[in-house]
């Protein structure tokens, strides 16, 4: 039996933890023989130490060991490889929807454990629950039954899948212990490959719209993940994408389903179609083991193709109908879920001639849909699936005399309609529109 104030006092003082203690400490901890307050303490000390990288590693299969793993022995033994994305989140974040579909279409399996909004980042889960009847969050058996069937499903961490990281993480909220490499390479590469893939690719964002704002900070993480994953055995790439400004020009939950529909229908916003299909073919082509020179492209000719000939649609809909969505919904045959009730508001940015967008604050505009009542303060709050921002313009647009920056789309009823648009329009810095403003770069490198 190890003594935790020992190990704890270890990592203070800088030395490095034994695979033996930070397995104990771990199991411990998630069975609840160590209290959280000895947790807090250890992970306060990693922030501020670090970890070597095989600490790292034991901590992360430490967790990855806490709960159960997803087996996909029988859709090998069909030689169909298992493969995900995964995001470290950002607004108006919603390539998931896009790329599940694809590498499904493309043959790959996809068993995406997503996630819920975090501080002033949208989630996944709660998108997918902005879609009337999707049971976003299923159950270990409806799960698995799904994937077999669909090859692709979209689920949310319960409390027995990796159950150590659920804990520490709910800690690490509390406590100002999540910024920090080894912690975030374990907690989101244990859930990874506790999901039983055999390539995956990260979405590693930076900017003023994610956790990580310098992209020195991103390309460490993003290199600490790929390192964990290859020593589990899976192929691993990472993408540095920018979050200066929102992607796509929406951002809440029924407005982002839509614009994802729109573009798996051909249309919809250009960035993120692009960073879709660059996302899901790198994972494409790790998923079938294409190490040909051209690997990527050819991947990325499929996946147009996939969204072209609307099979990702297709898929897209057969997936989001064994998920309990009701099919009118999507088809927009009944719109009720994506505005009743709302008002499309728009900001425009004083009385301007033509202007061009010279930034976005974009966690600003996270921290206003939070206000609008998009995102939660709490975990326990709900939150409002239809209210938004659309239209949003881009760094680089130019905005016509009073042409609105973005609409607010609100509950007829909200009554702080005057604050929410001096919020957002203080979130747009726009300049002479004579002066050149490059648009933003969507992936500025690879991590490999
Ligand atoms: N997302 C996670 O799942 N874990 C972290 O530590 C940070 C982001």
């Amino acid at each position: 039996m190890i003594i935790p104030q020992e190990i704890i006092r270890k990592k203070r003082d800088k030395a490095e933890l034994s695979k033996e203690e930070i397995h104990s400490f771990t199991r411990l901890y998630a069975e609840g023989q160590i209290p959280d307050y000895q947790m807090s303490a250890l992970a306060m000390a990693i922030v501020l130490n670090g970890m070597t990288d095989n600490e790292t590693s034991y901590l992360l299969t430490a967790m990855m060991e806490s709960g159960e793993r997803m087996d996909w022995s029988a859709l090998r033994k069909s030689r169909i490889p298992c493969v995900d994305k995964h995001s470290t989140g950002g607004v108006g974040d919603k390539t998931s929807l896009v790329i599940l579909p694809l590498l499904v279409a493309d043959g790959l399996a996809v068993p995406m454990v997503a996630g819920r909004g975090l501080g002033h980042t949208g989630g996944t889960v709660d998108k997918l629950e902005a879609i009337p009847g999707f049971i976003a969050q299923p159950n270990t058996e409806q799960f698995r039954s799904w994937m077999l069937t669909k090859r692709g499903t979209f689920g949310a961490q319960s409390e027995s899948f990796v159950p150590a990281d659920k804990k520490l993480y709910a800690l690490r909220d509390v406590t100002a212990t999540v910024e920090s490499i080894p912690l975030i390479t374990a907690s989101i590469m244990s859930k990874k490959l506790a999901e039983d893939i055999d390539a995956l690719v990260l979405d590693v964002k930076f900017g003023s719209g994610a956790f990580l704002q310098s992209i020195d900070s991103a390309r460490t993480l993003a290199r600490s993940m790929v390192n964990a994953g290859k020593i589990a055995g899976c192929r691993v790439t990472a993408a540095l994408t920018n979050m200066d400004e929102p992607l796509g020009r929406t951002a809440g939950h029924a407005c982002e389903v839509v614009e994802c529909l729109d573009i798996l229908q051909n249309g919809g916003a250009e960035d993120t179609r692009e960073l879709s299909l660059q996302l899901a073919a790198a994972v494409a082509a790790l998923g079938h083991r294409d190490i040909s020179v051209n690997a990527h492209d050819v991947a990325y000719a499929r996946m147009q193709k996939h969204l072209s000939s609307g099979r990702a649609y297709e898929v897209f809909l057969e997936i989001a109908e064994q998920q309990g969505a009701h099919l009118s919904s999507l088809e927009r045959k009944n719109t009720e879920w994506i505005d009743s009730g709302t008002v499309d508001i728009p900001v425009t940015l004083g009385n301007q001639d033509e202007v061009t967008v010279e930034t976005i604050d974009t966690r600003a505009l996270g921290i206003l849909l939070i206000e609008m009542g998009a995102g939660r303060r709490k975990k326990e709050d709900f939150i409002d699936h239809k209210v938004g921002l659309i239209g949003i313009k881009k760094v680089g647009e130019t905005l016509e005399k009073n042409e609105p920056a973005c609409l607010l789309r609100l509950r007829k009823n909200d009554l702080q309609t005057d604050k929410l648009r001096a919020m957002a329009a203080s979130a747009f810095r726009t300049c002479d529109k004579e002066r050149q403003v490059r648009p933003l770069p969507l992936i500025c490198e690879w991590v490999k």
